[in-house]
């Protein structure tokens, strides 16, 4: 079989991509000059290591440092729509034909307002669809260091683009020092709103998180969950109840959630039945991107075409489109399966 054009061609997803670690190098140094952003420097080989992790880092926190330009050069209104359907534009030319795009309002409202923010995006969400065929939504990030206060007011935002392409919300950032508990309510009245929910647990060692973010925030995914092994109770909850994790491996690789690629979990928690579904986290920062991460699977976990078939068939049932463009992604991906052969 011819797996290289096969991983090329086969339409797949991306259900946890964050828009601010996935921006092009050359993108951020094009607009910090032409907004006259400070950047440590201008040519792009050594820009890279400003916004790029080298294989290893100590730990998440080192990991978030390079967010820190992503963030200064996402504060207008043109340049998130920009870096948003550059985001989309990449995603084509790897045969993604879904991404969910996710991002900190919040993050990026020194001179925007919130809705201000999420309107730029959604509006290279909507052309990104017409011109590259790609299928989009949004996922709205509360982060965990900031005050409950600030989540519920991200919803309150979000609640406004149900339906029009902004999908759910999520809990990112420093999940060492903050439990999820503290922004329960703001997950709660997301329920309420019909926004679906993802929340980042069990990424820095603690599979207590993951129990929380389902039990006490309504999660309908995890993203990351490496750390579910620690406690077979929760391998066996995530199991039982269908609760799928967004791996991200070489991200986990990066932040030493993992020694290497060889030690992650995901293959026997696919093993055990755990829905599992691939993805980048960061294509930028972690200098991957979703086909890179299938290799990875295939050369250090054993991963086969079979493995690789259901994580995708997972992605589109558990992501957070709507019935009309899941029914969409199901035929483009069983007519692109009914033609495998052709790569033997
Ligand atoms: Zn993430």
């Amino acid at each position: 079989m011819n797996l290289d054009k096969l991983l090329n061609d086969i339409p797949k997803t991306d259900l946890h991509c964050h828009l601010d670690g996935s921006i092009r190098p050359g993108t951020m140094i094009d607009i910090a000059k032409k907004d006259n952003i400070n950047i440590p420097c201008y040519d792009l080989k050594n820009f890279e290591s400003y916004v790029k992790v080298p294989e290893k880092c100590p730990s998440l926190k080192t990991y978030l440092n390079k967010f820190d330009i992503p963030i200064k050069i996402m504060q207008s209104y043109d340049n998130i729509y920009r870096v948003t359907l550059e985001l989309i534009e990449d995603a084509a030319k790897l045969n993604i034909c879904y991404i969910e795009i996710r991002f900190a309002p919040f993050n990026h409202t020194t001179k925007l307002t919130a809705n201000e923010v999420i309107k730029a995006a959604l509006e290279a969400v909507k052309y990104g669809r017409e011109k590259y065929g790609v299928i989009s939504n949004l996922i709205l990030c509360a982060m965990r260091h900031e005050p409950s206060e600030r989540s519920k007011e991200l919803v309150n935002v979000a609640k406004d683009f149900v339906g029009m392409g902004v999908s759910a919300i999520d809990l990112a950032g420093n999940e060492a020092d903050f439990p999820p508990e503290i922004h329960k309510e703001a997950f709660e009245m997301a329920k309420h709103y019909g926004l679906h929910r993802t929340v980042h647990a069990g990424e820095t060692g603690k599979p207590e998180n993951i129990i929380k973010s389902i039990k006490l925030l309504n999660a309908e995914r995890i993203g990351h969950g490496v750390f579910a092994f620690k406690d077979s109770s929760v391998v066996e909850y995530l199991k039982e109840n269908k609760i799928p994790l967004e791996v991200c491996i070489t991200s986990n690789v990066n932040t030493s959630a993992v020694d290497s690629y060889k030690d992650h979990p995901v293959k026997s928690y696919l093993d055990h039945g755990i829905i599992i579904t691939i993805n980048t986290d960061n294509t930028t920062v972690s200098n991957t991107n979703i086909i890179d991460e299938f290799n990875h699977l295939i050369k250090y976990q054993n991963f086969n075409i079979n493995d690789i078939k259901s994580v995708i068939k997972n992605s589109i049932t558990y992501s957070f489109a709507d019935k009309e463009d899941k029914d969409i992604l199901n035929l483009k991906f069983s007519s692109f399966i009914n033609n495998i052969e052709d790569y033997n």
